[in-house]
């Protein structure tokens, strides 16, 4: 499709936070000319200057409050943990009429902190795009990262049709397609998709370094066993999934308590020597795997994003939701 295959959607976006999110969102915003104008925020001036200095936004302000002025739709791209605040700020300044979404992992949290900072006539839609990478910071963006990628909206009853089918047809135009659920559905789906298998890579990778008998040298010469996929997720932002923990946590913890309760059946299962229960197991998550190659949301090599995350630089430190 030709970069100008759509008109404007929105005349002015501002986007709160310019990191992995953010510029990948500006990237594909410019690809298709959704927005009229693209201005934004982040927390350093380093961010700001460097936002400036490879074309994410026209316009670098010095708080969210001044970057939201005048915006039709306001995106913010930060950790789930500093909505409220900025919500706060923001809110006095947001015009009836235009549309404020976030794209943070965790939705009920997210809508409770920010709905009660949103002016009459403004629509607050949460969001949330299903698609990462392991890098941050404003050089990681870039115009693919959506593509055949989910974003699920979570528009509180009563949000108006018309603002929900707008930032659907933005959605779909950075190349994702939409899903329409609650928060509450949302954050339990994510809580085993997602949130859990983080915690069980950071868990491993620590346990792993925790053992004095296994040297950091073997744990590298031997990665490929599993343990390097692990690693890669466990790299992930400290302070991104410090917050999706702190504020999932009532569907974390029912989902780890469903995990333990299935790991010690395998625990069982091989204390006891029990074969055909070990292999019925695997035989079952198999057909898993084989359900998300044929979804199209990996490749077999499972090289979905890296090879294109890792050419464009990017600090390490994030991975996918
Ligand atoms: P990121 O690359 O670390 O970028 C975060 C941005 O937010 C940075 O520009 C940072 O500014 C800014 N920021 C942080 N605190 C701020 C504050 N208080 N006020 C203003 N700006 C602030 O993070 P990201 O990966 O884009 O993640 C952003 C959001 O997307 C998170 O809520 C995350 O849950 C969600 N998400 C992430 C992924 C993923 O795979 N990474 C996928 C889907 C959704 P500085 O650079 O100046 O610090």
């Amino acid at each position: 499709m030709s970069p100008a295959a759509f008109a404007p959607m929105f005349e002015r976006v501002a986007l709160i936070g310019l990191g992995l999110i953010g510029s990948s969102l500006s990237h594909a915003m410019r690809r298709r000319g959704l927005a009229g104008h693209i201005v934004g925020h982040a927390r350093s001036q380093a961010t700001c200057d460097k936002a400036l200095e490879i074309g994410l936004i026209e316009q670098a302000y010095g708080s969210a409050r001044e970057a939201a002025v005048g915006a039709d739709l306001i995106i913010l791209c930060v950790p789930v943990g500093a909505c409220d605040a900025i919500a706060a700020e923001i809110g006095p300044v947001l015009t009836p009429g235009a549309i404020l979404t976030d794209v943070g992992s965790v939705k009920t949290a997210v809508a409770l902190a920010v709905q009660p900072h949103v002016p009459a006539g403004v629509h607050f839609i949460p969001g949330h795009p299903i698609a990462g990478t392991e890098h941050s910071g404003p050089e990681s963006g870039f115009a693919e990262l959506f593509d055949g990628r989910w974003t699920i909206l979570t528009p509180p009853s009563g949000t108006d049709a018309g603002a929900v089918a707008k930032l659907r047809a933005f959605w779909e135009a950075c190349g994702s397609a939409v899903e329409i659920m609650t928060a509450e559905h949302h954050d339990m789906v994510l809580a085993i998709t997602s949130h859990v298998p983080h915690l069980i890579a950071y868990n491993i990778v620590g346990t792993a370094d925790d053992l004095q008998s296994v040297t950091q040298a073997e744990v590298i010469k031997f990665s490929a066993g599993g343990f390097r996929d692990f690693t890669r997720i466990a790299a992930s932002d400290p302070v991104m999934w410090r917050d999706v923990f702190l504020n999932n946590k009532d569907a974390v913890l029912e989902m780890l308590a469903r995990f333990n309760e299935d790991l010690s059946r395998l625990q069982r299962a091989i204390r006891w020597g029990d074969g055909p229960a070990l292999e019925e197991f695997f035989t079952r998550t198999r057909a898993i795997r084989r359900g998300i190659l044929q979804a199209g949301q990996d490749t077999a090599g499972g090289e979905f994003y890296r090879a294109r995350a890792g050419k464009d630089g990017g600090e390490p430190g994030k991975s996918g939701q």
